[in-house]
């Protein structure tokens, strides 16, 4: 029997959302490619973010950094120096490992001779008793050689957040925009890390994206920006449909957190794994004035702000809340993913499988069935078809059985399906199918489009 996330993963690849990078040659663990309804899903998702956090909130503007920088901002954020994990190596199969009960065995008998370090621990992987590498720092930084000369003078690193790219920007966008603290700068993209252990589909990817944000505080103000944002970041998942149920705020405890946090609460879903079935899906951070201060030291600008009120220049503290893009699609794919039973048409029923995301989510807002393929029918709803193109995502299915062609589009999440029959020819109207009542409602074509745009939320 497959686990629910195993079906929710095998819809994903065989409609159309996520298929593996460079499948034909046998594909790649580090990415994942978005197909046709995967770009649209992400892309609403991100539009929804960037209209919620950025657009439509009078203290936030947006940004759009480049992935290549200089290699001395990553030298002065700490990335460099911290953003690596220690891993211990098989002897035998060479499978690095990072499980913290093999990290921890080593530490507790560590002092002892190399020889009996792990004498007794046994490799997961080819189950090889004893045979391990001292614990070796693993830089979780992705390398690029730009220029020329393909040696070390070349070395630049793909940016593994995005958020770096704003704190070097502060004062560019200060100036430029005319903002003042408390205010934000947001931005959408990707970033790159070299994790040891990419897997659980979209989750954990080596180029993968970000929604984030750096808000810019008084530091006597930073909690209470900070409870501000922990609410603010959940209510935008509930109000795009998320069970809260399936979502629970996880409170750091210092010693696990990154090296610039003074508070950090991580968001985490239910997405299911097996062993643990929680997962982080994003974090808020309280990241004090360390970036900002230590840009301004290795970089000898400023980036500090005058308060011309008070007479005060101050560095602020900047509230961090942080999403992953690929990883919030996953979690709506994993929410939204309802098997039911249905009456079917003999009495009986079915089982159907629908995903019910927020309409404003749905990669195809609607679908156009002619009845049946029909010289008479086609025309009309592909006029029909075209009419809502200018406005929505569309799809447009004339072959096959009603039924089965209602079934696909439950599966993708398509909120109405609109039904050309030989009625529409004498009527001018279609029926309009719900996904989720699977009610059916005759609709005029002339108000067809105010119909749609009252349940579509936009
Ligand atoms: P994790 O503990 O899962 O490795 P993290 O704590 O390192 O994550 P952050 O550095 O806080 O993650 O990054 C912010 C967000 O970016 C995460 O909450 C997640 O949504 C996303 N993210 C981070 N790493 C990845 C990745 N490898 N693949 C997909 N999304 C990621």
């Amino acid at each position: 029997e497959q686990s629910r996330l195993d079906k929710v993963i095998s819809l994903a690849r065989h409609r159309g959302f996520v298929f593996q990078a460079g499948e034909i040659y046998g594909g790649s663990r580090s990415a994942w490619d978005y197909g046709p309804l995967g770009t649209e899903l992400k892309e609403n998702i991100r539009r929804q973010w960037w209209q919620a956090f950025v657009r439509g909130r009078g203290d936030m503007v947006g940004l759009d950094s480049s992935i290549i920088l200089p290699k001395r901002v990553w030298e002065a954020s700490g990335h460099v120096a911290t953003f690596s994990d220690p891993l211990v190596e098989c002897l035998q199969c060479h499978k690095r490992h990072r499980e913290d009960h093999l990290i921890e065995a080593f530490e507790a008998k560590k002092g002892r001779k190399p020889e009996n370090g792990m004498a007794d621990i046994v490799c997961p992987d080819c189950g090889t008793r004893g045979k391990w590498t001292e614990p070796k720092s693993f830089s979780g930084l992705v390398k690029t050689y730009l220029g020329v000369v393909d040696d070390e003078s070349g070395l630049h690193y793909l940016r593994p957040e995005t958020a770096q790219g704003i704190f070097v920007n502060f004062t560019n966008v200060l100036t430029a925009s005319r903002k003042k603290p408390p205010f934000g700068i947001g931005q959408v993209g990707k970033a790159f890390r070299n994790e040891i252990t990419p897997g659980n589909f979209i989750f954990r990817t080596r180029e993968f994206e970000q929604m984030e944000i750096e808000f810019f505080v008084p530091p006597a103000e930073a909690q209470q920006w900070f409870e501000h944002w922990v609410e603010t970041c959940w209510n935008w998942f509930i109000d795009l449909g998320i069970d809260p149920e399936n979502m629970r705020q996880f409170d750091v405890p210092e010693d696990e957190r990154a090296h610039y946090s003074a508070g950090t609460i991580d968001f985490e879903y239910r997405f299911g794994f097996q062993g643990s079935e929680w997962g982080e899906l994003m974090g808020v951070a309280n990241r004090t004035d360390y970036d900002l201060s230590s840009h301004s030291e290795a970089s000898g600008q400023s980036l500090t702000y005058f308060d011309q009120a008070s007479g005060d220049r101050y560095t602020p503290y900047v509230i961090e809340p942080s999403f992953g893009l690929t990883r919030s699609m996953m979690a709506f794919l994993v929410d939204s993913y309802v098997e039911e039973e249905v009456p079917n048409a003999k009495g009986g029923t079915d089982t159907r499988t629908v995903l019910k995301l927020d309409p404003r989510l749905a990669p195809v807002k609607v679908a156009v069935l002619p009845l049946s393929r029909n010289e008479k029918l086609s025309p009309l709803a592909r006029e029909v078809a075209d009419s809502l193109r200018g406005r929505w995502a569309i799809d447009f299915d004339d072959a096959g059985a009603i039924g089965r062609r209602y079934r696909r589009q439950d599966e993708i999440g398509t909120p109405f399906c609109v039904t050309v029959d030989f009625d529409s020819l004498e009527d001018d109207a279609v029926t309009v199918r719900d996904r989720d009542t699977m009610a059916q409602e005759r609709v005029p074509v002339a108000e067809l489009n105010e119909y749609l745009a009252d349940r579509l939320k936009g």
